[in-house]
């Protein structure tokens, strides 16, 4: 039994590795031999495929799928991810033949159904956002942001203004700077004030004729609401900007602030985030893009209409009658995760929606109540959706976030997000959601504060090789960065 094996819980080496040359899972007679079919370009040695009975290649993967540690097995308070339970009833819509088994060039009459579901989808994020266009395609939050700065680009070029710069708060995700750069932009970044928000007068100082826009995310990464948002989009507006607004953190505000209200031009909404998808491993996602009445011509194509005779789409820009920016990405968006959207929006209902982003404000603030004794929180005050609490409380203990979040791991629960945002030092950034009970939430109370005592009480050497309780213990961060091996060799 490999050494680090712990209990049930194996060791798993590569497939490769379990290789027995000649073994195979069926018994099937040899082909017939074909000569010359490919015209001399067949293979002329084995490729290395292993050799693995049925059974050996089952267990392999199904060792590989118990290691993926996710929301449905442990608590996982990533913050700025929104990691809530995905209700099973949308994942079995979303595979409803009906839907799952359609192709994107099947005639508009013969999805009717589907494009419906499309335009449904959108007219439910329309009216939570109050806004009265919407871009279906991006596939994921990131991927929402280009389009909004696409379509902020191409008002400009109708306006025939040269505004190459767009402010972003330092606390931004990466994305937003990332973004900006990628649509031709260039970057400016506005500083954060002692409240974690961003600093009024320090953004106005930096407004001029050729600011494009910006883009503010709201509630912003440290867990808190732009208090003074209005005055920044109209400061904005008056600048001849447009205001950009990040609607990652959507789960926090969803059914109790009209983001047209607030003056946004342009938001994306991470439907995995806050609208259930189960995502964390790179995918699936979906970053549909609400759109003011001054950018909705720019809207990206394709787009669904409605009419007397049904749902059809529009792919050209000469059939919409707008100037759309372009496309941005092949066929019609990600369908199966608006299949999962709209089943969860309409399962929780528009009460249900309102009642969700309420408990997952709730639960927040309970966490950043009940730690705040033994942890630092940041800032002063309730938090929206997520508690921020920074590295003070470690001063002199000889123990950091990532030593902290590894004793983690041992107490059964997946380390928050660590050192983001990058306004605080040392950052500990924890998402509860809705959907954590007080049992669950009480008993990562009760664990952190026992960590943070032992940790003052000179445990730093136990922290120090923590994880112990895991097949593998603290892996060597720097090495794996510098000389990733890739590839496995024989
Ligand atoms: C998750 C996130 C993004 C990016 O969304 P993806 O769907 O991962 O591309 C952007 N901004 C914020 C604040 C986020 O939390």
């Amino acid at each position: 039994m490999a050494e680090t094996s712990r209990g049930l819980m194996l060791e798993e080496p590569l497939i490769f590795e379990q290789d027995s040359p000649g073994l195979c899972g069926v018994d099937l007679p040899e082909p017939p031999l074909v000569i010359d079919r490919l015209g001399g370009l067949e293979r002329q040695e084995a490729i290395g495929l292993p050799g693995l009975s049925e059974p050996a290649v089952v267990r392999h993967y199904t060792r590989l799928s118990q290691k993926n540690v996710g929301i449905d097995s442990v608590f996982y308070p990533l913050g700025s991810c929104t990691m809530k339970h995905n209700p099973r009833i949308n994942e079995k819509l979303a595979r409803l033949p009906g839907l799952a088994d359609i192709h994107p060039f099947q005639p508009a009459s013969t999805v009717q159904g589907a494009l419906e579901l499309i335009d449904l989808t959108a007219h439910w994020l329309k009216t939570l956002t109050g806004m009265p266009a919407i871009a279906m395609s991006p596939a994921a939050g990131a991927h929402g942001e280009f389009c909004g700065l696409m379509t902020i680009r191409a008002a400009l070029e109708d306006r025939r203004e040269k505004r190459l710069r767009i402010l972003v708060p330092e606390s931004a995700h990466g994305t937003n700077p990332a973004s900006a750069a990628a649509c031709g932009f260039t970057v400016d970044p506005i500083p954060a004030t002692a409240r974690g928000r961003v600093d009024l007068a320090a953004m106005k100082a930096k407004l001029g004729g050729d600011v494009a826009g910006l883009m503010l995310t709201n509630p912003n990464t440290c867990g808190l609401f732009e208090d003074e948002i209005l005055e920044i989009a109209e400061a904005v507006h008056q600048a001849g900007g447009y205001f950009y607004c990040d609607g990652a953190n959507y789960n926090a505000i969803v059914g109790r602030v009209r983001v047209a209200d607030l003056g946004v031009d342009v938001m994306h909404i991470n439907l995995h985030k806050t609208f259930s998808t189960p995502h964390g491993g790179g995918g699936p996602g979906a970053g549909p893009t609400v759109l003011s009445a001054a950018l909705a011509p720019f809207a990206p194509l394709p787009a669904v209409v409605h009419d007397d005779r049904g749902f059809r789409l529009v792919e050209h820009a000469a059939q919409s009658g707008a100037k759309p920016c372009g496309r941005l990405k092949g066929y019609h968006g990600q369908f199966g995760v608006f299949v999962r959207a709209l089943a969860y929006m309409m399962s929780m209902g528009a009460d249900g929606l309102r009642q969700a982003s309420s408990d997952a404000v709730l639960s927040a603030n309970y966490l950043l109540a009940e730690l705040a004794s033994e942890l630092t929180p940041s800032f002063a005050g309730p938090c929206m959706h997520e508690a921020l609490f920074d590295d003070r409380f470690l001063k002199d203990t000889g123990v950091t976030t990532l030593d902290f979040a590894k004793a983690m791991i041992d107490e059964g629960f997946h380390p928050m997000t660590m050192y983001f945002p990058l306004v605080v030092h040392g950052a500990l950034l924890m998402e509860p959601t809705e959907t954590e009970s007080k049992d669950t939430l009480d008993r990562f109370i009760a664990s952190l504060r026992g960590l943070a005592r032992r940790a003052k009480g000179g445990a730093a050497a136990s922290f120090k090789a923590a994880p112990v309780h895991t097949p593998r213990r603290r892996l060597d961060e720097t090495a794996a960065a510098r000389t990733p091996v890739l590839r496995w060799r024989r």
